[in-house]
């Protein structure tokens, strides 16, 4: 079995959301508009260290603005890709991180066997230098500013921190490029210590147990303000509610890891 982050992170966050993702195939329908931005996005980034034509791969990738896609708030594809390029130029001006080598240090896959005999893989955005400084560095799309407080906060990230144990690299940073009315790119670095790494490996192993133990007790976690259930794509399948299944979700015969969602998230 190949397992990845967004899998650990999906049983951790509900154990039954995993198993309506995962083992019975269902999957949100691609509708979000935030979403397909970010992955046109991060290809424009991409085709920007290749010195090609950022701007070009960002409209073309775009194209399915009319498939009916959903937005949050005021948006609307058009003002998206404004304040895409925008972040573009503004990224390019800024020169703070260089890629050496575009075409094999970008969207980089790390394997690894778990102490189960199971395999572990994860894609790099992408292994790079951040003011000098060399670094895995992980690209963000985000409507809102990433918290920068207390100092240090990046490193309890649980992403970077794999990301880190999965190449052995110590420093981390996460660029995070906000749609904003003012757009804003924020370079947020952590160095990943060997403990935390060693933690994280012990939470996959810990994990992995369980999803094969067969435990999906449903386990969102918090109740108001912020119960994870009224945001779950998966909340009409636990209340039997075939309207909000319909209307949320498709599933996909055969087993789908997600493994593309490591490529976009
Ligand atoms: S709706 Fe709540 S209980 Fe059901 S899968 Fe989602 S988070 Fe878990």
């Amino acid at each position: 079995m190949i397992y990845s982050y967004t899998q650990i992170s999906q049983y951790l966050g509900c154990p039954r959301r995993y198993r309506h993702r995962y083992l019975d195939g269902w999957q949100e329908k691609d509708t979000r508009a935030a979403m397909l931005f970010g992955r046109a996005f991060e290809q424009a980034l991409a085709a920007l260290f290749r010195r090609e034509d950022p701007a070009a791969v960002l409209f073309e990738r775009g194209v399915c603005k009319d498939m009916g896609m959903t937005y949050s708030g005021n948006d609307t594809w058009d003002r998206m890709l404004q304040q895409g390029i925008q972040l573009l130029e503004r990224f390019a001006q800024d020169g703070r991180v260089r890629i050496r080598r575009p075409r094999s240090t970008q969207q980089v896959q790390f394997n690894r066997t778990l102490g189960s005999g199971n395999n572990f893989v994860s894609y790099i955005d992408a292994i790079g230098e951040l003011d000098g400084t060399p670094c895995v560095l992980e690209w963000k799309t985000s409507s809102a500013r990433y918290p920068e407080e207390p100092l240090g906060i990046s490193a309890l990230d649980p992403q970077l921190v794999c990301y880190s144990w999965m190449t052995g690299i110590d420093e981390v940073a996460q660029i995070v490029f906000v749609r904003k009315r003012l757009v804003e790119i924020q370079y947020l670095r952590a160095t990943i210590t060997e403990e935390q790494r060693q933690e994280f490996a012990t939470l996959v192993d810990d994990t992995v147990r369980r999803i094969e133990s067969g435990l999906f007790l449903p386990h969102s976690g918090i109740r108001f303000p912020q119960n994870p259930c009224t945001t779950c794509p998966f909340i009409g399948l636990c209340l039997d509610k075939p309207d909000l299944v319909e209307a949320g979700l498709v599933r996909k015969p055969g087993v789908d890891l997600g493994l593309f969602n490591e490529l976009v998230y």
